[in-house]
């Protein structure tokens, strides 16, 4: 995964989503994020969960089990 941060990640996310805010989007990011630090679990197999993906897409979740793909080189987590 490419490593980015949470307020560069949220200006990216909001060009494509602009009916998002950009205060909500970090604080929903910043939460799962702590969660994730703390040891949060996907819901489905039990890996570490992929930040970005569980905040936006409402459960939490590692990035195979979020996006049914195996690839992640080319996707974004934060830190
Ligand atoms: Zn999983």
């Amino acid at each position: 995964m490419i490593g980015i941060s949470i307020e560069k990640f949220t200006k990216l996310f909001i060009k494509d989503n602009s009916g998002e805010k950009y205060e909500d989007v970090v604080k929903r990011l910043k939460e799962t994020l702590k969660r994730k630090n703390e040891g949060a679990c996907c819901q489905v197999c039990g890996q570490s969960i992929w930040a970005i993906g569980s905040a936006i897409g409402g459960f939490d979740g590692c990035f195979k089990c979020i996006t049914g793909e195996s690839d992640d080189s080319g996707d974004y987590e934060i830190y």
